[in-house]
């Protein structure tokens, strides 16, 4: 016999575990499987833009959030050859600044706000095949999970919905064959560690060779990430520690002059796979969510903010709807509201972690160095508060082409 309910949501993290708050809080019946256990690691440089931590505002979480000691982060800098931009995006005053908590303390606390919305949650239970009715509509999934004895067993439940919120390598993307409809190739690789005793703000460095960035976290940390073009990965991680190094040294020299007197306080993490695509995000009783459906470089640090706005769209379009073909227009709904609210991000995210556009970049930071309503508006697109279309205006392209 089938376990039976509304909604299954494959993994639980920034995507998975809000979703099933959200669908648990409208009284749905929503059991979320997760392959890891809660409260493990995950790669991420942290730093959830305001919009993203308006979503956890509004969900309740924010409260939580400061608890894990994070500090807000009002300031933004930003310098590229010698040219230097620091200050605040024009925050409405109902608006949270920026946060950056460390995953061990976000990805739980949303997977408890999820518990306490009434979702049944199970760690160390993978999913690996699904459930299909004769005319391939997707119906529950196979999974294995830790028996009572300690043993692997494997089990199957039926759902309304399945949401693929597993992830850039989604298994449930691979199982219902979700064909990828934008592809670009893979631009930047990201390495990082955390500090301790280190003065910094959340900054932000482009120069010759690369991007630095430093963002305080939660426990008195400040993260320090050095990306390098994804051309140099191989030879980037065969000598890990000492790239990284030199690429703070090359790109933010004065970072790294005040990271002398730090503590290095856990080992370097690596990442040579930042994948930039969309999939097709839904289908008959499926629907992929969070990096599951969309995936681009990490370096403009939007993926959680926009796993909680896909969170919050999927909510919005699955209220009032019945199982079977209403349901399945409001998921293609979802996925035509997902790209027309992403692809901008996505287009400038290409532009901003490529290489190529450095010159172009560099020109366009002296323009608006130059200019402090250019200087606000850059600081309101960076922050997702403003369109990167509104940075864009006729006296920043003059100042570009002349
Ligand atoms: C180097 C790097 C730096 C980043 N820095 C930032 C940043 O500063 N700011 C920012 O906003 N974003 C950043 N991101 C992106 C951000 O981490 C992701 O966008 C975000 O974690 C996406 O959340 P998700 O829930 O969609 O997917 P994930 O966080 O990948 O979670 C998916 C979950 O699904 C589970 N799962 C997978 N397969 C299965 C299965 N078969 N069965 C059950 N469970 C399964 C996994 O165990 C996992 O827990 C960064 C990413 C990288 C790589």
């Amino acid at each position: 016999v089938h376990e039976i309910v509304d909604v299954v949501i494959v993994g639980a993290r920034c995507a998975g575990a809000p979703l099933a708050m959200l669908l648990a809080r409208t009284g749905r019946r929503v059991l979320v499987l997760e392959r890891g256990r809660i409260g493990s690691d995950k790669i991420s440089t942290l730093y959830i833009q305001p919009p993203g931590v308006a979503h956890l505002q509004a969900w309740g979480l924010l409260d939580a959030v400061r608890a894990t000691g994070a500090p807000e982060l009002r300031t933004v800098t930003y310098e590229m050859s010698g040219t230097r931009i620091s200050g605040e995006a024009r925050w409405p005053d109902s608006m949270p600044r920026a946060y950056a908590p460390r995953r061990t303390r976000l990805d739980p606390l949303l997977a408890e706000a999820a518990v306490a919305a009434g979702a049944d949650l199970r760690e160390r239970s993978g999913v690996t095949g699904l459930l299909q009715d004769g005319s391939g509509r997707v119906t529950g999934v196979r999974y294995t999970t830790a028996g009572a004895d300690g043993r692997r067993k494997e089990c199957t439940v039926q759902a309304h919905l399945v949401v693929g919120a597993d992830g850039m390598r989604s298994t449930v993307a691979e199982l219902v064959g979700a064909p990828t409809t934008v592809s670009d190739p893979t631009l930047t690789c990201a390495y990082y560690t955390f500090w301790h005793g280190l003065h910094a703000g959340f900054e932000m460095y482009e120069g010759e060779t690369g991007w630095v960035s430093s963002v305080p976290t939660s426990d008195g940390l400040v993260l320090v990430s050095a990306y390098h073009p994804q051309e140099e990965f191989d030879r980037v991680r065969h000598a890990a520690d000492a790239s990284y190094r030199a690429g703070i040294a090359a790109n933010s020299p004065g970072l790294a002059e005040r990271m002398r007197g730090a503590t290095q306080a856990a080992p370097l993490t690596g990442f040579g796979d930042q994948r930039n695509f969309f999939r097709q995000a839904s289908g008959p009783g499926w629907v992929l969510v969070g990096d599951a459906g969309h995936h681009k470089d990490s370096l403009p640090a939007r993926g959680i903010g926009d796993a909680f706005l896909q969170v919050q769209l999927l909510v919005h379009h699955l209220q009032n709807c019945d199982a079977g073909d209403d349901q399945d227009r409001a998921l293609v709904a979802f996925g035509e509201d997902r790209d027309r609210l992403l692809t901008d991000s996505y287009r400038a995210t290409l532009l901003v972690a490529s290489a190529q556009s450095r010159p172009q970049r560099r020109a366009l930071l002296a323009t608006v160095a130059a200019d402090p309503v250019l200087t606000q508006r850059y600081f309101d697109t960076v922050a997702g508060l403003a369109p990167v279309s509104e940075l864009y205006t006729p006296d920043l392209l003059r100042g570009l082409v002349a």
